[in-house]
Order: C-alpha cells, then structure tokens, then sequence
C-alpha cells in the first residue's frame, strides 16, 4: 500500500497536492512519501516473529539523507556498498553497530574508514578480500568482525542483470570453497569471524529460490560450527520483490517472507540481518514529469515528457515495467489511447513505456511515474548534460525539496581546461 492517491481529482502525496510541487520545484522532480517508507518499514519488520533482528535497509536504493534519517528513525540499520554510502548513513545519524557494509569490491582506504567509524560487521566477498582486511585492521591492532558472503548457486528467477546467487555470478564465495574459506579467514589474527551472509538477488517473486538459499545457509552453519567456528549472525540479503505492474507481479507478501526465515533459520540461535533496499523505498516514490509535446509518429502517438533515461534509468537498464498516472484523475468513463512514453535524450533506449493505454493527454499535462523510489534517483546521471534530478520528501501535509535541481554553473564547473587550452 502507498500514500499517492486521487483526492478531489488530482493526484496526491499523503496531502500534498503533485500539482502543488510541479508548480514550486518544477518537473522533472522526484517525491517521496515518508508514510509509505513507514509503512513499508515497519511491515517489514513486524514479519520478524524473532527477538534479535537488525534490519539494515540497503541504501543503494535510495540514499538521500532525509530517507535514510526517516528510515533510520523508524529503527533500521543500514547496509552500505560503499565509502560514501557509510558517509551518507553516519550523516543521517544511523548508529555504526547498525551498519554492515557489503560489496565485492572494497578498497583498503573504504575499509579503513569504515573500521574507525566502528560498524558492525564487513561481508566479505573472496579470500583475497580478507587477506586486505586483515592487513587493514592489523595496521591498528583491532579485530575487523567479519560474515562471508557465500554464492549458494541458486537461480533466483529474476531478470539476468539483478541476479547474484548464481555460481557464474561475480558474487561471493564459491559455495564448494566455502569450509577453506572460513578456515582462512579463522586463520587471520585480526579477523574475527561473527556469521555468514547471503544475497541472490533482487526482485523476487516467489519464496522458493530464497528458502532454498536459505537451507543450504542453515547446512553451512552447522557445518561450520561442527568445525569449531562460532558462527554469531546471518545475513540473508535482500531482494524481495514489489508489485510494479497493475494486474501482474504478486511477489509474496513479507509476513509469509519472514515466517519462512524464521521457520528456516529460527532455531540457530543467531542474530538475524536482513538488508531489504526495494521492498521499503520503491513504491514510496513517484518521478513527476510533465508532457512537452505530444507527437504523431507512423502508426503510434508518442508522449515526449521532461524526464528522461538519464533521470530514470531502470527501463532501458532492465526493461523495468513502471505504471504511468496522469496527475489530474480521468474520468472513469473516458476512452484509453496507447501512447509510447518517452523522454527527450538521444537514444532510442529512452522509452518509458510502449503502447501504454492512457486517457486522451495533452501537451502541459502532469504525469506521474510510479514505483520510482528504489534504484530511480541514486542511478540518475546527466547525459546530454541535464541537470541532476530533484527530490521531495513528504510528511503529511507538507513537502521539501531535499535536493534541489542541479543548476548549469556546478554542472559545467565539474570540468577543467587544461593549461594548454587556455
Ligand atoms: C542490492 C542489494 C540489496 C538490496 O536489494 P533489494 O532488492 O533492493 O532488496 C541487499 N543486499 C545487497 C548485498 C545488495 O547488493
């Protein structure tokens, strides 16, 4: 459930009228609903029936600062792929014992910034990669706490470019390496192994590939604990999935998500991380555009709106289906045209939907792009030189900018002539 609904025929966020915020920030422009991230977060957690149990939401989906502050206020954690993104989650106050920090390219500068600020735990992704920790944290006598990602080889049933658990995946431990890897990492004086970690993807819709991950997790554990590991926590990712299609996707609902883990993993005695991105941020955000022109093509009417690709990236990078709402409610009984929605960059890519049934639109109306709140803003560029994208936060019936649009002096400002040029 979201808080973007029609009231007295225009589109709102909570009470916040789109119309409002197009005719004050202009479009394109992101918004948010900090009851939606609420919501989500706290149905999340509530499908945890176990007493110990951090929820670190994954700021890679959406890392401003006023989300993780919501978020981090609601009570979750955070789970970082990144330097700046353990520098985004500190700034939003969230505490470093709710941190952990995943990705399988840390560099020993990242870590050494991240053992100062004291996280967590480090999900470590190859031997290699505890070699450079240890080095790290020797270089100041500590002990870095430490979960092995493991690549359980499990097909994930989701798009091939959000897909990890596969064993032809970059990610993780060979599932066959894993009892030498722990042996390694057991090895290391300043490495101290505290759990295992897990993630196979990302919008899934069915509990089977997770459940089988997680089996072959609960195998691992005893297995290691059989050889003389203390194995403390388990980190079994993120990943589930959202409904973005009206009538489509049914991805399972988190109560049925978090019976499972707990039947699953429940009787290990282990602290429980879970690192949830989509589920809580996606559908709690929307990308308001407004249509510049409406253009008669052979055969097809193309929508060409102010967002673009470089603005939302999701459907020319995964095909992504996202519904499109036009801001001033239709009238049930008007007729639906298929328009082709899409934005003004030179690329062919840079189509929103095709062949989108919609109530007749016309040039200057407001359209709303949903479930644009993971993975919409944080992957947002400025190809073709447009300028960064900004973001709203509601609250209720109030709004704020949270970041404002870009502007051409610190967008050209980021490039220098060299000597020789001027
Ligand atoms: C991307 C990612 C997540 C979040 O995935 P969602 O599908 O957004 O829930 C969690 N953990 C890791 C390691 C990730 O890379």
């Amino acid at each position: 459930m979201d808080h973007f609904q029609y009231k007295n025929g225009i589109l709102h966020a909570e009470n916040v009228s789109l119309e409002r915020i197009a005719a004050e920030v202009a479009t394109p422009v992101y918004c948010y609903s900090t009851a939606t991230l609420e919501r989500h977060f706290k149905v999340f957690s509530g499908a945890f029936d176990y007493a110990d149990t951090l929820i670190c939401f994954a700021v890679k989906a959406n890392s401003n600062l006023a989300v993780l502050k919501t978020l981090g206020r609601a009570g979750a954690g955070a789970d970082v792929v990144s330097e700046g993104e353990l520098r985004r989650a500190l700034a939003a106050d969230i505490p470093p014992e709710r941190i952990v920090f995943s990705g399988v390219g840390k560099t020993a500068a990242e870590m050494d910034f991240a053992m100062e600020a004291g996280i967590h735990q480090f999900n470590v992704e190859s031997e290699t990669e505890l070699r450079t920790l240890n080095g790290v944290a020797g270089s100041k006598a500590v002990k870095a706490p430490v979960s092995l990602r493991i690549n359980p080889d499990i097909d994930a049933k989701t798009h091939e470019k959000i897909s990890t658990g596969k064993a032809e995946n970059k990610f993780g431990i060979p599932w066959s390496r894993a009892m030498e890897a722990y042996r390694l990492a057991a090895s290391l004086p300043h490495i101290d192994v505290v759990g295992v970690d897990v993630h196979i993807g990302s919008q899934l819709t069915e509990l089977a590939p997770f459940r089988s991950a997680f089996e072959r997790v609960v195998e691992l554990v005893k297995s290691l604990r059989a050889a003389g590991h203390s194995i403390q926590r388990i980190d079994l990712g993120g990943g589930l999935g959202i409904p973005y299609t009206e009538g489509g996707e049914v991805p399972p609902l988190p109560a049925a998500y978090g019976a499972m883990i707990v039947e699953v993993v429940g009787n290990l005695g282990c602290q429980l991380i879970l690192e949830p991105g989509r589920l809580i941020a996606g559908n709690a955000g929307i990308l308001l555009t407004r249509i510049l022109y409406i253009k008669e093509g052979e055969n097809r009417r193309f929508a060409i709106l102010d967002a673009a690709m470089n603005d939302l990236m999701r459907p020319a990078v995964y095909d992504a289906y996202h519904g499109i709402l036009p801001v001033a409610e239709p009238k049930p009984d008007s007729p639906r045209e298929e328009y082709d929605f899409v934005g003004p960059v030179c690329e062919t890519a840079d189509l929103f939907a095709k062949s989108r049934p919609a109530p007749p639109l016309q040039e200057g109306d407001l359209i709303a792009i949903k479930s644009a709140g993971a993975y919409g803003a944080v992957m947002s560029s400025t190809y073709n030189t447009r300028l960064l994208v900004p973001e709203t936060l509601v609250k209720g019936d109030q709004y704020s900018v949270i970041r404002p649009r870009q502007n051409y002096d610190i967008l050209l400002g980021l490039d220098k002539i060299p000597s020789w040029l001027e």
